[in-house]
């Protein structure tokens, strides 16, 4: 296949570029198909019930086409999903990139070839956001570490919720991120809030990453994100 079919098979025609809020290239799916997010979502305090996936550029058609074809590929040709990811990371010598900028893991199988891309693209900085918690514990007792280029960064269910954090399973092997954290549990060592809507909204780069790339990084703890 060539360059552009495969941009085309993936759903990603203008890869590298990333969505408005990411300065980075990145891999969504629907909310629609988020496997836990869809129950929590029905719940009133969750992060899933504020879920940004279900409003804006999200909702245009031609972007949950794309999206369909994204979770066409993990159910029926992950292999071929993998193996074009890292065709697309080395040809573009892309440095980070975000594995559900929107959406979730879809199967354990899901996560094993992410982190196969992760091995194959060792100059890449990955980070994936997710709330399969599930699937993160099964890989762990599989294999027993990620890669060290891909930060899983489990995302806590409920707003103003650190519980994940305290797992003992999960500690020094997954990063976490909360939303709305109050003010005397953002102190601890290792927490750090989302500076993306912290920036005067006069500032051109107010609701982007800008330069940071502290979601990438385990050596932070617990990212905060405020409602927005
Ligand atoms: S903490 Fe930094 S990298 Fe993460 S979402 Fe916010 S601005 Fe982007």
């Amino acid at each position: 296949m060539t360059l552009q079919q495969i941009k085309k098979a993936i759903g990603k025609g203008n890869f590298p570029k990333s969505n408005t809020k990411l300065t980075f290239p990145d891999f969504a799916l629907s909310p629609k198909n988020c496997i836990t997010g869809r129950k929590l979502s029905k719940l009133p305090l969750s992060t899933c019930s504020i879920c940004y996936g279900k409003k804006g550029n999200y909702t245009f058609p031609n972007v949950e086409k794309s999206c369909q074809k994204r979770k066409n590929l993990i159910d029926k040709e992950l292999f071929n999903l993998e193996t074009w990811l890292i065709f697309l990371l080395k040809t573009y010598h892309v440095e980070y990139f975000r594995f559900f900028a929107n959406g979730d893991l879809q199967s354990f199988e899901n996560l094993v070839s992410f982190a196969k891309v992760a091995y194959s693209c060792e100059k890449v900085n990955f980070w994936l956001s997710t709330k399969e918690v599930k699937f993160i514990n099964k890989y762990l007792e599989t294999f027993g570490t990620f890669p060290e280029n891909l930060n899983i960064r489990l995302s806590n269910y409920f707003i103003n919720s650190i519980k994940f954090n305290n797992s003992v399973f999960l500690k020094d092997k997954v990063t976490f991120s909360s939303v709305n954290l109050d003010k005397e549990k953002q102190g601890k060592k290792g927490f750090i809030t989302c500076p993306a809507y912290r920036k005067s909204r006069r500032t051109s780069d107010f609701g982007t990453c800008g330069s940071c790339k502290a979601c990438f990084s385990k050596k932070v703890l617990n990212i905060n994100y405020i409602k927005h």
